[in-house]
C-alpha cells in the first residue's frame, strides 16, 4: 500500500504507460526529498540513516538491477518511518520468501515487541511492488505480446526483467507474488543460467564475457525507452521487405556511435521467394550513450520517405556512479 501511495503522489503511471520504461527509483528518491550517496560499500548493498536526518546510502559495487533494488528497499524503509537499517545480501535472498520469517512466525519476539524482521520484510516488500506493480508487467506484456504465450521461456522473463529493471531472480519471484507463474515454474525458470539465455540470443556471436546484458528489440520496442548499462549489446530482429527492394538501414545506428558486430538474413522456409525475411544485427557501444537509437527501412537507391522506422530512447549510462545519482547530477546542471 506504501508503494501504491508513493506511485500515486508521483503521478507518473501515465507517462510510463505511455512510453514504457521502467520505474526510476533513484528519480523517486530524488522527487521526496531523500538524500542519497554512492558508495563503494564493502559487506553492504546499501543502508538507511535516520539520525540526525534522513538519509540513503546504495553500494557501486554491484550492477544496476541491484542497486535499483536496494535504493528501493531503503527507500521503503524511509516511507515507512523505519528504525535505521544496514542492509547486506539478505535483502536479495529474502525475495523467495513468500510470508514472515520463521522467527517472527514461531512468536518468539512477541515478549520483546517488534522484531527488526518485521522492517526488512516490509521493506522487500516495498521494493517488489514499487519497481514491480502488477499494470506495468501488464503493460509490457501487452506491449510485447508475451500474454498469450505466458511467461514460460526463460528468455523472454529476462526481457521482461530488463525492461523492468529488476534482475532475473527477482523478476521471477516478482511474477509469481502476480499470480502470473506457479512456484514450480519459477523454480524451473531459475535453473537456466542468464549466462546461458544471453548466449542463446547472441549466437553465433560471442563476446570476451557475458557479464553485459543483452536487449531484444524489435517493431514493438517503437517508441518506448531502454534503461540499460554502459557495455549492454543490442540484438535487432526486425521483419524486412527486400523483396521490393526495402533493406533496414543502420546509418544512423552507426553515426550514434555503435557498431555492427553480427548482420545476418534468418532463414525461413515458411515464406516463398520474395515475401519479408527477418534482419538480424548485433549491435555494440564503446561509450556510454544517452539519446535515441533510429534505424529506417527504405530502398538505398530512393531517397524517398523510409517505409518504416524505428525510434528508441535509450540510456546506457548505467550503472549508477560513485557520488550523487545520475538523476540528481542532471538536475543540479539543469538549475545552475
Ligand atoms: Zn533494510
Amino acid at each position: 500500500m506504501a508503494a501504491a501511495r508513493l506511485h500515486q503522489k508521483l503521478a507518473w503511471r501515465e507517462d510510463i504507460e505511455a512510453h514504457g520504461g521502467n520505474v526510476d527509483v533513484f528519480d523517486a528518491i530524488h522527487k521526496v526529498d531523500l538524500p542519497l550517496l554512492l558508495r563503494p560499500l564493502k559487506g553492504l548493498l546499501g543502508a538507511y540513516l535516520s539520525e540526525p536526518a534522513p538519509g540513503v546510502l546504495v553500494t557501486t559495487l554491484r550492477p544496476m538491477s541491484v542497486q535499483r533494488f536496494t535504493a528501493a528497499h531503503e527507500l521503503g524503509h524511509f516511507s515507512m518511518h523505519h528504525r535505521p537499517s544496514l542492509d547486506d545480501e539478505g535483502i536479495l535472498r529474502r525475495m523467495p520468501l513468500a510470508g514472515l520469517p520463521d522467527v517472527v512466525r514461531d512468536g518468539s519476539h512477541e515478549a520483546t515487541g517488534r522484531p527488526p524482521e518485521i522492517q526488512e520484510v516490509e521493506a522487500d516488500a516495498f521494493a517488489v511492488e514499487f519497481m514491480m506493480p502488477r499494470w506495468l508487467v501488464h503493460w509490457h506484456a501487452t506491449r510485447q505480446g508475451w500474454s498469450s504465450v505466458g511467461f514460460r521461456p526463460p528468455a523472454t522473463v529476462y526481457q521482461l526483467a530488463l525492461r523492468l529493471g529488476a534482475s532475473y531472480e527477482a523478476t521471477c519471484w516478482t511474477l509469481v507474488r502476480h499470480g502470473l507463474i506457479t512456484q514450480s515454474t519459477a523454480r524451473q525458470l531459475l535453473s537456466a543460467e542468464p549466462k546461458e539465455i544471453k548466449a542463446g540470443l547472441l549466437t553465433p556471436y560471442r563476446p570476451s564475457d557475458y557479464r553485459s546484458d543483452v536487449w531484444l528489440l524489435t517493431e514493438r520496442d517503437a517508441g518506448t525507452r531502454i534503461d540499460g548499462s554502459r557495455k549492454d549489446l543490442f540484438v535487432l530482429r526486425l521483419e524486412e521487405h527486400s523483396g521490393g527492394g526495402y533493406l533496414w538501414d543502420f546509418d544512423r545506428l552507426k553515426a550514434s556511435g555503435f557498431g555492427i558486430v553480427r548482420d545476418e538474413v534468418e532463414s525461413s522456409d515458411a515464406e516463398g521467394i520474395g515475401g519479408p525475411v527477418m534482419r538480424r544485427v548485433t549491435a555494440v557501444t564503446a561509450e556510454p550513450y544517452r539519446g535515441r537509437l533510429a534505424f529506417d527501412e527504405r530502398r538505398p537507391w530512393e531517397p524517398d520517405e523510409p517505409i518504416a522506422s524505428i525510434e528508441v530512447h535509450v540510456d546506457l549510462t548505467g550503472p549508477e556512479e560513485e557520488g550523487l545519482s545520475r538523476v540528481e547530477r542532471r538536475s543540479l546542471l539543469q538549475a545552475a
